[in-house]
């Protein structure tokens, strides 16, 4: 914590130990508490998925009122609402708000679990140098993992699925820049498409295809993403990925 406000910020945090320890804004204990669980969830799970040991992280949850003060890689606060994650503090950590964004539709059943493994994985993945990849490849490996933890947790990744809108776009077609609607509506197609392959394929394909893309040594272009992808999938991936309509 180097600068002024990010050491006052520390100094008004409470903090929850467990597998990821969180520092959390006054009054939030129990959504802390909450929090902690998760991550602790996704501790248990995401080493053996992502075949990557755990990167030694810490958690804040905030409220509006500090999240200005809140570690990060710009000098600018990021959005309130929208979870991240930033390696510009020892040890790395996971930046929650209080309350989601309403584009990430907090409201659906599973938002928040999902939304703490999605950037717990984010973490994981990024523990060692991985090639730069399209946004559609270094987007899956975290979907993938959040559903892969929701569906081993046993909670109703269907339902939860069912409760969001089909995107107006395939996943290989979407680009930055996009509403924040349009972008929620994408990383949902990735966690689909990732729900779907886990069931068609198993689990192993997540640590296959996280070690296929770290022993690529330039960045990835979209034509060796599909190929990597089809390779971890195994026999028949290529062709099942064909027949994808959201793909
Ligand atoms: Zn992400």
């Amino acid at each position: 914590m180097g600068t002024t406000p990010e050491r006052e910020l520390a100094r008004r945090l409470n903090s929850l130990p467990g597998a990821v320890p969180v520092l959390f804004s006054p009054g939030l204990l129990h959504p802390a508490q909450r929090l902690g669980g998760y991550l602790e969830a996704g501790e248990r799970h995401l080493p053996e998925l992502l075949g990557t040991e755990a990167p030694g992280l810490r958690a804040m949850l905030l409220s509006r009122g500090d999240w200005s003060a809140a570690p990060r890689e710009n000098a600018r606060p990021y959005p309130f609402g929208l979870p991240y994650f930033t390696r510009s503090v020892e040890p790395p950590t996971l930046v929650f708000p209080e309350r989601l964004a309403q584009a990430l539709a907090p409201e659906a059943p599973l938002t928040l679990p999902l939304t703490v493994w999605h950037e717990q994985a984010h973490a994981f993945f990024l523990r060692d140098e991985t090639p730069k990849t399209p946004l559609w490849l270094g987007e899956l490996v975290p979907q993938t993992a959040s559903a892969a933890v929701a569906r081993r947790e046993g909670l109703p990744l269907g339902e939860h699925l069912a409760s969001i809108e089909p995107a107006r776009f395939t996943v290989r077609e979407f680009g930055l820049p996009a509403s924040a609607e349009d972008q929620m509506s994408f990383q949902n197609l990735l966690l689909g498409l990732g729900a779907t392959m886990l069931g068609e394929f198993g689990e192993g394909f997540l640590g296959r295809l996280v070690g296929l893309l770290r022993r690529e040594p330039e960045p990835v272009d979209g034509r060796r993403a599909e190929r990597l992808l089809a390779e971890a999938l195994g026999e028949g991936g290529r062709e099942w990925l064909e027949a994808r309509e959201e793909f």
